[in-house]
C-alpha cells in the first residue's frame, strides 16, 4: 500500500520531525527522518495530533490502459489455444501441417509463408486454435512481454531421437509460464522408433507418462502416417474442459499481438489473439505504441470477417506502425489510443536515450 517518510509526514502535519519521532517513539515504533511509515500508522499519528489523513488512490500509469475487471458471470467458454514445442526435427512443423491438412513444410521450402500465424481445427465439434510460431520464440518473445497466450503446450519428441536440449528446454519454458504439457511422441513409424525409451528420458526430468502412474498424458503419434492425431486433438480438449477456459465476449477487445509485418499492398498487417471481448471493424485499437482503427479483419482461412471472438486469431489490418510480438492489442476509444500511444513512445524514446547513454560510457570506460 501507500507510505510516507517521516520527514514528509511531519510537513503535512505542521509539526516538527522530533516531536513526530518521538509520537512514534511513544507508538513503540523506532523510526528516522527518511524512514517510511504505512497509510496505518500516520493514520494514527495524525489521529494523535488531533487530525486526519486520507489515502489517496494509486497512481496510474499513463502508459498503461486500465484492465476492465470481468464479472465472472459473464464468462463463457471459449476455445484452447496451443503451442508446439520440441527439439529441431522432431517433426513439429510437420505435425501442425499433417494437423492443418496443407502443406506448410513446401511453402516454407519456397520461402513463400502465407499463413497468418495461427490456425483453427475441428474435433468432436469443438475448435482448437494452434499457434504457427515456433513455441521457444513464442514463449521468450511473449513472456519477455508479460504476454500469456497459450493454455497448452504440446512437446514433440521423436520417437527415433529421444529427449535433446531443446525439448528440456521446451519443457524449461512451458513449467515456468505454468502452461500444462501433452507429450507428442512423434515419428513412431520409424524403424529404430522407441516410445518406452521416450517416456524413461522424460520421466527424468519430471513428465511422468499416465500409464506409469503419472499424470503427464503421452501420446505415440506419426504426422507421415498420420496415426494418433485425433486421439492427440481430443487430449488437447481433455485437458482444456480441466483447466476451464473461459472469458467474456460481450466487452471491448483485449488481445495479443501474435506476429506482425508491413505488407507492400496492404500495409501494416497484425495477427492478432483476441483474449477477451469482440473485436469489431471500426474499432480504434492500440498495440505497443502503434494506434489505429480496424479497417479490415481476415480469419485463418483468408475469409474477410467482421468480427473475432475469445480465442480467434485474426489478421488485422489498420494500425499505422508494426507492433512487436507480445504487444497487448486493447480497442478502447481514439482519443485514449493516440493519448496512450504518444505516451508510450515518449517512455520508449527516454529509455532509449539512457540506454544509448550508457553505452557511450562503457565505451568510455573500455577506452580508458
Ligand atoms: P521441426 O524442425 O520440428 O519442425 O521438424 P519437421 O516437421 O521439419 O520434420 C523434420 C524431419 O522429420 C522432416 O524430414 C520430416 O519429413 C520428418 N518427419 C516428421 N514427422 C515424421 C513422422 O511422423 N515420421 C517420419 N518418418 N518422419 C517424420
Ligand atoms: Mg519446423
Amino acid at each position: 500500500g501507500e507510505s510516507i517518510s517521516v520527514k514528509d509526514l511531519a510537513s503535512k502535519l505542521g509539526r516538527e520531525v522530533s516531536e513526530v519521532i518521538k509520537k512514534l517513539m511513544l507508538l513503540g515504533i523506532m523510526a528516522s527522518i527518511n524512514q517510511e511509515v504505512d497509510f496505518e500508522t500516520a493514520s494514527i499519528l495524525a489521529s494523535e495530533f488531533g487530525t486526519s489523513v486520507e489515502e489517496l488512490p494509486p497512481e496510474e500509469d499513463p502508459t498503461e490502459i486500465p484492465e476492465i475487471e470481468d464479472d465472472p458471470k459473464d464468462l463463457v467458454y471459449r476455445h484452447p489455444v496451443v503451442t508446439v514445442m520440441g527439439h529441431v526435427d522432431h517433426g513439429k512443423t510437420s505435425l501442425l501441417d499433417t494437423i492443418r491438412q496443407t502443406n506448410v513444410t513446401a511453402q516454407e521450402a519456397g520461402g513463400i509463408t502465407q499463413h497468418i500465424g495461427a490456425y483453427q481445427v475441428m474435433c468432436q465439434g469443438k475448435k482448437i486454435v494452434f499457434l504457427d510460431t515456433p513455441g521457444h520464440e513464442a514463449f521468450t518473445a511473449m513472456r519477455a512481454r508479460g504476454a500469456q497466450v497459450t493454455d497448452i503446450a504440446i512437446l514433440v519428441v521423436a520417437a527415433d531421437d529421444g529427449v535433446m536440449p531443446q525439448t528440456i528446454e521446451a519443457i524449461n519454458h512451458a513449467k515456468s509460464a505454468q502452461v500444462p504439457i501433452i507429450v507428442a511422441i512423434n515419428k513412431i513409424d520409424r524403424e529404430g522408433a522407441n516410445p518406452d525409451r521416450v517416456k524413461q528420458q522424460l520421466s527424468e526430468h519430471g513428465l511422468i507418462p499416465e500409464d506409469w502412474g503419472g499424470d503427464t498424458i503421452m501420446v505415440p503419434v506419426s504426422a507421415h502416417k498420420k496415426t494418433g492425431l485425433n486421439e492427440l486433438l481430443e487430449m488437447v480438449l481433455l485437458v482444456a474442459e480441466m483447466l476451464d477456459l473461459k472469458a467474456n465476449p460481450n466487452r471491448a477487445a483485449y488481445g495479443t499481438i501474435i506476429e506482425a509485418k508491413l505488407d507492400k499492398g496492404r500495409g501494416v498487417v497484425a495477427t492478432v489473439l483476441v483474449q477477451k471481448g469482440t473485436l469489431r471493424i471500426g474499432d480504434s485499437i492500440i498495440a505497443g505504441t502503434a494506434f489505429g482503427k480496424v479497417r479490415a479483419m481476415i480469419n485463418d482461412r483468408s475469409e474477410k470477417v467482421k468480427k473475432a471472438e475469445p480465442s480467434a486469431p485474426v489478421e488485422v489490418l489498420g494500425l499505422a506502425e508494426v507492433p512487436q510480438a507480445g504487444d497487448n492489442l486493447v480497442a478502447v476509444d481514439e482519443k485514449t489510443a493516440r493519448i496512450v500511444a504518444e505516451k508510450r513512445l515518449a517512455k520508449k524514446r527516454t529509455e532509449e536515450q539512457k540506454q544509448s547513454q550508457k553505452v557511450s560510457l562503457d565505451e568510455l570506460f573500455k577506452q580508458i
